[in-house]
């Protein structure tokens, strides 16, 4: 997983801060986040070998980040720090009704480099998954794993309409976005062409794979939602699980779903996944 590696910190408070800034804290959670330890982080919770790529800062929330993916079960050896740059730390509010305000700087994301990549990570890799860096680095990237034949995902977030990501866009193999993201990448209807798989993210709703003019939906599964940050991170996460062991759309649509509904019920970004957690949800 190559992207955003963060250090979190989500407040729960009583209300969204008004202009004077007022508002109770309920609870904090510190944690690794960015996009690409969340997926990352939840491969390893459902047992799939996977290397976290990206880069943190050289200061305490840089080393705090890399020894909780590591504790995860992530292997961290190419991820690279930059002793000069802070870690890009990220503070998420949520009020009572869900609504999320993420405050933050660019830090040590901005600096990772698709050459940062050791060459024997994609010889020896099964998949590659993008998350939100840079334009350059996300094409470079999909370049790099297409060459040496490795099947690509992206899940570019709410930048996917700038220009800059159009070519990535057309030349990866799976694409996630959710309905907001869909409208901007695709402003008249989401295309499954070039022989790209999509997976259309629909919160509550669930999700629907599109590919080869295919269309299959799943509902998804209702819960008590506290807080969907890290939501789409979870849902990749278990929906690659299922892609890169082979199986059908049908069953990694649904384990996707369950895992995105686990993030849901949980504050924070990160979302601790089980085998177990996810089948008492798919038996449901
Ligand atoms: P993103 O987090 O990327 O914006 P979504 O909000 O669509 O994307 O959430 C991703 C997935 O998480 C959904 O497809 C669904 O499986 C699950 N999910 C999100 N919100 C809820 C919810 N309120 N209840 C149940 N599942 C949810």
């Amino acid at each position: 997983c190559a992207g955003h590696v963060n250090w979190d910190v989500t407040l729960r408070v009583d209300s969204l801060p008004d202009p004077d800034g007022e508002a109770a804290v309920e609870s904090r959670v510190a944690a690794a986040g960015g996009s690409a330890a969340n997926v990352a982080g939840g491969l390893a919770d459902l047992g799939v070998d996977c290397s976290l790529l990206g880069s943190v800062g050289g200061d305490e929330y840089g080393r705090a980040a890399r020894a909780e993916s590591s504790e995860r079960g992530v292997d961290c050896d190419a991820l690279v720090t930059v002793p000069d740059d802070e870690t890009t730390r990220k503070y998420v509010v949520v009020d009572p009704s869900g609504e999320v305000m993420v405050l933050g700087c660019p830090g040590a994301n901005e600096a990772f480099e698709a050459a940062d990549l050791p060459e024997g990570v994609l010889r020896d890799a099964d998949h590659l998954h993008l998350t939100g860096q840079r334009p350059e680095t996300a094409a470079q990237l999909a370049e790099r794993a297409s060459e040496a034949g490795v099947p690509v995902s992206f899940d570019p977030g709410r930048r996917v309409g700038e220009r800059a990501y159009e070519a990535t866009l057309s030349t990866v193999d799976y694409l996630f976005l959710n309905d907001r993201e869909a409208a901007l990448a695709f402003p008249f209807d989401a295309s499954d062409s070039d022989g790209r798989t999509l997976v259309l993210k629909r919160g509550p709703d669930g999700a629907e794979v599109r590919t080869g003019g295919e269309r299959i939906a799943h509902p998804g599964y209702p819960v008590d939602a506290v807080d969907t940050t890290g939501a789409g991170d979870a849902f990749a996460a278990g929906f690659l699980a299922g892609a890169v062991a082979g199986e059908s759309h049908e069953r990694a649509l649904a384990v996707a779903n369950a895992c995105g509904a686990l993030a849901a019920r949980v504050p924070g970004a990160r979302t601790d996944l089980s085998r177990a957690a996810v089948d008492a949800l798919l038996g449901a």
